[in-house]
């Protein structure tokens, strides 16, 4: 078993941490919250005063935070876990960041003696307190390997995706066609009650035919068809629209950077940041069905 260090210990974080100690690892972990130190400390794991510490002693580093600006504030620098960690050790940061990000601190792992893989997760929260998260994994095949058994212990599916950064390039890819797709099942079931058709009927059609899509035949966004739906729970995320937005301008950003076209991705940013500006941005990311029917 081995000596794992753990930083972030939010809503993802924390759940994730929990299934490495039931694995039998030793966990060292930081979060910036008191209360996020106590409650790992109250499972089990060694909370640490600073991210060096949690690093110091660790054969590998697991970091679950919310974007690229603190994944390098955590890593770089005199302070920062890459500095303070043994030579070879593994860093597995499973935050959703930016791809230039990724690729940076891979190559800066690498330059202090450290292997990494940028290892974004699908599966939420739920996915995370049962240990059956999706891992999609950037990085060379020597790194995956290593990481493959911690990883298991947390997901279900692991998934490497290719070099340094590809695991967050298909994270964005993904939920960018999540978003728009979202977006398209909304508008047609927000059309389809315009015109006097019964969501239902839709659904057992549209399901059947060549619209059929994920957002419809498992994350219907009209209570009714997909009991499972949150549109069932008055859309309590899930995923929150909030998450959405984030994910989507991590990928027009990427876009900008590579030259892609992305104009639905465009436009599914902005429709995510009208929903988000207009205060619904906490509830899950199906209810931008709300603003297309014209009542946010
Ligand atoms: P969260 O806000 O609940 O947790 C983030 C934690 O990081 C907090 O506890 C915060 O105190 C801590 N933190 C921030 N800066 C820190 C620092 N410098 N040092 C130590 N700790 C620090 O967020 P979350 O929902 O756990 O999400 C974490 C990541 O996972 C994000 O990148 C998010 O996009 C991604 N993600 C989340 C979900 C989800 O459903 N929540 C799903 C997939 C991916």
């Amino acid at each position: 078993m081995a000596s794992v260090g753990f930083i972030g210990l939010g809503n993802m974080g924390a759940p994730m941490m929990r299934n490495l100690l039931k694995a039998g690892h030793a966990v060292r972990a930081f979060d910036l919250s008191d209360a996020a130190r106590k409650a790992a400390a109250d499972a089990g794991a060694a909370a640490c005063a600073t991210a060096a510490d949690a690093a110091r002693e660790a054969d590998v580093v697991v970091s679950m935070l919310p974007a690229g600006s603190h994944v390098r504030a955590v890593m770089l620098g005199e302070a920062g876990t890459f500095a303070a960690a043994r030579k070879g050790t593994l860093f597995i940061d499973s935050s959703t960041i930016d791809v230039a990000t990724a690729r940076l601190l891979s190559g800066e792992a690498e330059a202090a003696g450290h292997a990494m893989v940028d290892a974004p997760v699908s599966g939420g929260v739920g996915g995370a307190e049962a240990g059956t998260l999706t891992f999609m994994v950037g990085g060379h095949d020597a790194a995956f390997e290593w990481a493959r058994p911690f990883l298991e212990a947390m997901g279900k599916t692991i998934v490497h995706a290719g070099g340094p950064g590809n695991g967050q390039a298909a994270k964005i890819c993904n939920n960018m066609l999540l978003g728009i797709s979202m977006i398209g099942t909304c508008e047609a079931f927000a059309l389809a009650e315009k015109l006097g058709l019964d969501a239902q009927k839709l659904f057992d059609i549209a399901s059947k035919s060549s619209g059929q899509c994920w957002s419809m035949t498992t994350y219907c966004p009209v209570p009714g068809p997909v009991p499972t739906s949150p549109a069932n729970r008055d859309y309590k995320a899930g995923f929150t629209a909030a998450m959405m937005l984030k994910d989507l301008k991590l990928a027009v950003e990427a876009a900008g950077v590579a030259g892609a076209a992305v104009p639905l991705g465009g436009e599914a940013a902005q429709l995510y940041s009208m929903m988000v500006g207009g205060g619904e941005g906490g509830l899950d990311f199906s209810a931008i069905i709300h603003l297309l029917r014209g009542r946010a």
